[in-house]
């Protein structure tokens, strides 16, 4: 029991771990039996996150990625997963994945990024399957309107565009490029598109805010403190 059972009932509770997509990994890849005073939230566990985690007592890890994602049958020295793995196991340090069950969780990675923007919705469905977002707002915007919400990598902007419908993804929207354009959207908004898929929706006269797939979903992050914010225990975010 303890916190790691509240943390887990938490997050299992918000973005039950069946409805991530089959080929993902998510859940608890790395256990541990010690106690949990200190939890940090990352999007991704890597060399680089890991660098600075490191430097403070972390029990317990939380992340938006997988650090297992594809099976493996030995752990070596060479691959970063790996020796970062290592470096968890070593510490004694628990990992939590909720990873596409977080993006399409009500709440989740696109419910989040979305509210950075502040629409009037009026409308709402998912883009497709419970990813993405698709929302009517109340009267026509302007690009300007929205676009100093959230910094902006990239954009594609048609003439005489008027925003009637949005679509929004975290992280990456390229699988559901061709559902934006037959959703009618006069916007997407989005972490990662391709370079066709960029072209596919210019020639449509949708129009595309990139926001980088990191920057995209990072938001989600405060929301994971906010859920976990009432036990008793202290909650870092490193980004
Ligand atoms: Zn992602």
């Amino acid at each position: 029991m303890g916190i790691k059972h509240d943390v887990l009932s938490v997050m299992r509770n918000w973005a039950p771990e069946d409805t991530a997509e089959s080929w993902d990994n998510v859940g608890l890849q790395v256990d541990t039996l010690r106690d949990i005073d200190r939890i940090a939230l990352v999007l991704e566990l890597n060399l680089d996150t890991w660098d600075v985690l490191q430097q403070y007592n972390y029990d317990f890890i939380i992340s938006h990625h997988p650090l297992i994602f594809k099976p493996f049958r030995s752990v070596g020295y060479d691959d970063w997963s790996h020796q970062v793995l290592r470096e968890l196991i070593k510490k004694d340090i628990g990992f939590y994945v909720s990873h596409t069950n977080l993006d399409r969780a009500s709440d989740g990675v696109t419910d989040v990024l979305m509210r950075q923007f502040e629409l009037d919705i009026i409308e709402q469905t998912d883009i497709v399957n419970g990813y993405g977002k698709l929302v009517s707002v109340s009267k026509p915007i302007d690009i300007i309107d929205i676009e100093d919400k959230v910094p902006v990598l990239a954009k594609i902007v048609p003439d005489q565009l008027e925003i009637q419908k949005v679509a929004l993804c975290g992280g990456s929207g390229k699988s559901f490029t061709q559902d934006v354009i037959d959703h009618g959207a006069d916007l997407y908004i989005t972490g990662e598109l391709g370079y066709h898929d960029m072209q596919a929706l210019r020639q449509q006269k949708v129009a595309v805010m990139l926001l980088g797939h990191y920057q995209s979903e990072a938001f989600v992050l405060d929301a994971i403190q906010q859920r976990l914010d009432h036990l008793d225990v202290d909650i870092d975010i490193v980004k």
